[in-house]
């Protein structure tokens, strides 16, 4: 059992190929793991043992038939913000404590009938934060420390995967939600271009930047996840209808002649000296393998943090709307209908979700719009043509994922500028809607450090093969922590 919990999630899929494991066993395998660690992480919401094992059983009888997916009889864990049929589905909030979806969300639909999956994970209510301490749920805590945070707002997924409660996990990405949890707890995730997975099924928090994407052991299983994902979606308006390539073909290739740029406003005394050393290292590791290194300006990246956090907040402040006790979740008895609203909205929601709310609403609202929310989206131009200036030079941008390795539990709680502050480099590829992905880059303090990688819309394929030098370079080997 040991033995399986070190394998990747394509080493446990060839096994189950070639008849070695019963999906069955993996499932146990992932099961007894949770049993053993969740009481010190708190990476579920909600576990789900016996629905992975009914699932394992099913895909196993599959397997015997043949034609069985290489990523449907590996374990999963998803996060909470994503649709599961008959799987209550909380978002991280009271307000959805006890809303069960009638399907799955379209990323899932590729595992067959349904995902093997292992749990639901904890995340910062409507994936709001940066270290999953915004959950109603209780803080969720990272395997290399458990007094430090995991990230956020996936870090429920990013934990689980770290410390072996399942192979491989989904997560969400408005503005670093994937990314930064994968690199506080050494794993690798991925931002996908937008529109490239569906986004049917997954509540909404800020809909012209939320992404689905991978949370895995190493850069092989995230193009595996990539590939189970990705794909045009009628029922997602915003999803691309851009041919699926095949993300393993080439990942080996290395990057002989590909031209990386380090971003230099991503390298400032923002960054700690130690999170910068780890990036530098892996830039001259892609150099060494045959790269063109060089230094790339993104000159409005400085003012990318001020655009998101008014444009993400004026979208939230919409999509939330729609929780007022009448169509979904908690509702609590009033005298006349605009109380209910108001007592539903007041017990349902956080501070966090609260403050967002007022935020976006004031940044929306006649007077403050052109102020605020227009002279936003004026910035968020200007970053997409620093990006496309960019890559009119570069194939592949570097920089930090996160500006520092993950820090103690309640060090930001009671101030939500130095939280915001968290996402500083994770923001600009959401602004413009490039992929990016976080691998191991190496350690500090101790601590996993995160190197972000982004290409420029679709070069998914390139940006794997790209990470996957960058991950040969680092020597980082995944083990399952604690
Ligand atoms: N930390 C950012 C925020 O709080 C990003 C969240 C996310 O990507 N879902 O908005």
């Amino acid at each position: 059992m040991e033995g399986l919990l070190n394998l990747t999630a394509r080493e446990l899929s060839g096994k189950i190929g070639a008849g070695e494991l019963s999906v069955r066993e993996a499932a146990e395998a992932a099961n007894a793991r949770v049993e053993e660690v969740e009481g010190d992480l708190n990476s579920f919401v909600t576990t789900t043992p016996e629905l992975a094992l009914t699932r394992a059983g099913r895909v196993d009888e599959r397997v015997r038939n043949g034609g069985v997916k290489p990523w449907e009889g590996v374990p999963l864990v998803v996060k909470d913000v994503l649709s599961t049929r008959g799987v209550r589905t909380t978002c991280g909030s009271k307000i959805l404590e006890d809303f069960t979806p009638l399907y799955d969300a379209s990323a899932l639909r590729s595992f067959g009938e349904s995902p093997v999956m292992v749990g639901k994970s904890n995340m910062d209510e409507f994936a709001m934060g940066s270290s999953t301490e915004n959950s109603a749920y209780g803080p969720t805590r990272n395997p290399w420390d458990t007094n430090r945070v995991p990230g956020g707002s996936s870090g429920g997924s990013a934990a689980a995967v770290a410390a072996g409660e399942g192979w491989w996990a989904l997560g969400t990405d408005t503005g670093g939600s994937v990314r930064q949890p994968a690199a506080l707890c050494g794993i690798v995730g991925l931002k996908p271009t937008y529109g490239r997975v569906s986004r049917y099924g997954l509540i909404s928090f800020g809909s012209s930047l939320d992404c689905i994407g991978p949370m895995t052991r190493d850069v092989r299983d995230c193009a595996l996840l990539l590939q189970a994902t990705a794909g045009h979606d009628p029922r997602d308006s915003t999803s691309a209808n851009v041919e699926v390539p095949d993300y393993l073909a080439g990942l080996e290739d290395g990057v002989e002649g590909l031209r990386v740029g380090v971003v230099t406003e991503l390298m400032d005394e923002r960054i700690d000296a130690g999170v910068r050393e780890v990036t530098s290292k892996v830039a001259a590791g892609l150099e060494a393998a045959g790269a063109e290194v060089g230094e790339v300006n993104l000159p409005h990246a400085y003012y990318a943090l001020e655009a998101y956090y008014i444009i993400a907040p004026a979208e939230v402040s919409s999509n939330l709307a729609r929780f007022d006790g009448v169509r979904y979740g908690l509702r609590v008895p009033a005298d006349g209908v605009h109380e209910m609203y108001r007592k539903t909205r007041e017990a349902g929601f956080g501070a966090e979700a609260k403050r967002r709310i007022m935020l976006g609403t004031y940044a929306l609202s006649s007077g403050y719009y052109d102020a605020y929310y227009a002279q936003a989206q004026k910035v968020r131009t200007k970053i997409i043509e620093d990006f496309r200036g960019a890559f009119s030079r570069y194939d592949v941008l570097v920089s930090p994922t996160s500006p520092s390795v993950a820090f103690e539990i309640g060090a930001k709680t009671d101030d939500p500028l130095a939280m915001y502050l968290q996402d500083i480099c994770a923001v600009p590829a959401s602004l413009a809607g490039v992929p990016a992905i976080s691998i191991p880059g190496g350690l500090s303090e101790g601590l996993p450090v995160g190197v972000q990688l982004m290409g420029d819309h679709f070069t998914e394929p390139m940006l794997l093969r790209a990470a996957r030098a960058a991950e040969q370079a680092a020597n980082f080997r995944f083990s399952p922590r604690p």
